[in-house]
């Protein structure tokens, strides 16, 4: 039981830097290696928020909590069985290759996700799903792309395939009342709110879309907003966004190569561009600022030299990067395409934090729930957790403070 002796320390406390670099190489060896999960551990799971398909892309593994804080979703269909995931008196574990157990936790599944919604029309987890611990994901087109004809989409990308899974785009009639629930979940409630899915048709890429829905929302919540699309192709859009009260933006690269951008997202190359991304990412910076503009890159496909070279390149203009660790998710034309290894993961994050240091542009997100699957640790002054504010007009408080840091000793009982 090293690892759990390694964690013991008093809550609010940040954990040694041998803590730290334990939970480093768990969170990403889970990353790399997925999670098998044990037979003893499947019998107590029944509260557990378990994956669900149509957050197969982003967060569709198991979401696990960590010591300090740290959360990471597990792919579970895709593992290699390093890491497997046990119960040692009464609580879970996940235990390494080298029979080292590490404490852990499951997250509740949110009580909404066994509801119909009012009408009894539609599942209500088909509607939003919470894809961290306190983030409620909205897909504004449903399980739809205007990119996802065969030589256009992201080759990565299973969006199409949750078409069962997710209900359609003309589901915002549900959204604010799917939203309610989740905003007063007892174990997890909602705490910011992402718009983002696939992109529909127009040159506004859903920002018409996003800003009408954003408005809708903080008319009744004081919550914060963060809008993922492909960038618009006019700054306009962008403008909108900001005027209509979103609070964060995404717009994702996803590669740095030329070579990566046909090959692998060859809709968005030919569509959009990557010279059109980085103007829009420059314009987000100057309406939305530092770090509320994000972008997202991934690890594992491309060179990582052009991987690290983006990094760099978004930290020098302010936009927060990002780091999505590549996951073959079955049914796409990816799958048997292999992950990095947890030395790669860790020599990567070690580098991509040495280039953005200079800037003070910390390696995103900052929410740390939100870190659960990305290359991300959340040690520092950057990192935070959200809360919802009562409402108030005028809104000028940030929607965010320093996250209570849990010990181990904190992550006590199964699944609650
Ligand atoms: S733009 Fe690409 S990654 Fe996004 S939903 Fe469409 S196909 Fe998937």
């Amino acid at each position: 039981m090293i690892g759990t002796e390694k964690f013991e320390s008093q809550s609010g406390e940040e954990p040694d830097s041998e803590s730290e670099r334990l939970l480093t190489e768990l969170k990403f060896g889970l990353l790399s290696c997925g999670l098998r999960i044990g037979e003893d551990a499947r019998h107590l799971m029944e509260f557990a928020k378990k994956p669900i398909r149509t957050r197969s892309g982003t967060s569709g593994g198991l979401d696990v909590e960590l010591p300090y804080s740290v959360f990471v979703n597990a792919p579970v269909a895709e593992t290699s069985g390093a890491y497997s995931l046990g119960v040692s008196n009464g609580q879970f574990v996940i235990v390494d290759h080298n029979g080292t157990s590490f404490p852990a936790r499951l997250l509740r599944a949110p009580e909404y996700y066994a509801d119909k919604t009012l009408d009894a029309c539609e599942d209500m987890v088909r509607v939003g799903q919470m894809c961290s611990p306190d983030r409620f994901c909205y897909g504004m087109t449903g399980a739809t792309c205007s990119l996802w004809a065969a030589d256009d989409r992201c080759r990565f990308c299973s969006i199409g395939l949750n078409y069962q899974a997710d209900a359609s785009s003309s589901k915002t009639k549900y959204l604010m009342q799917v939203l309610r629930r989740a905003v007063n979940d007892a174990s997890h409630p909602a705490k910011h709110v992402l718009l983002g899915g696939g992109t529909p048709l127009g040159d506004d890429m859903g920002a018409c879309l996003a800003s009408e829905l954003t408005r809708q929302i903080k008319q009744e919540f004081d919550i914060s907003i963060y809008v993922m699309i492909c960038a618009p192709l006019r700054n306009e859009y962008i403008d909108q966004l900001y005027d209509s009260g979103v609070d964060e933006l995404g717009m994702n690269v996803e590669f740095w190569s030329q070579q990566a951008w046909e090959t692998y997202i060859p809709g968005k190359h030919r569509r959009i561009g990557k010279q059109r991304y980085l103007k829009a990412l420059e314009h987000a910076v100057m309406r939305f600022g530092r770090i509320n503009t994000r972008s997202i890159i991934i690890a594992g496909l491309e060179p990582l030299d052009n991987t690290l070279e983006g990094i760099k390149f978004f930290a020098s203009m302010g936009v927060m990067p990002i780091i999505s660790p590549f996951r073959p998710l079955r049914g796409t034309e990816l799958e048997h395409h292999p992950t990095l290894s947890v030395g790669q993961y860790l020599q990567l994050y070690e580098a991509a934090t040495n280039v953005c240091a200079p800037y003070d542009i910390p390696l995103g997100p900052t929410c740390v729930g939100c870190q659960n699957n990305t290359l991300a640790m959340p040690f520092g002054s950057h990192y935070h957790t959200y809360f919802v504010q009562p409402r108030n007009e005028g809104q000028t408080e940030p929607y965010y403070r320093q996250p209570a840091r849990k010990s181990s000793a904190d992550l006590a009982g199964p699944a609650n």
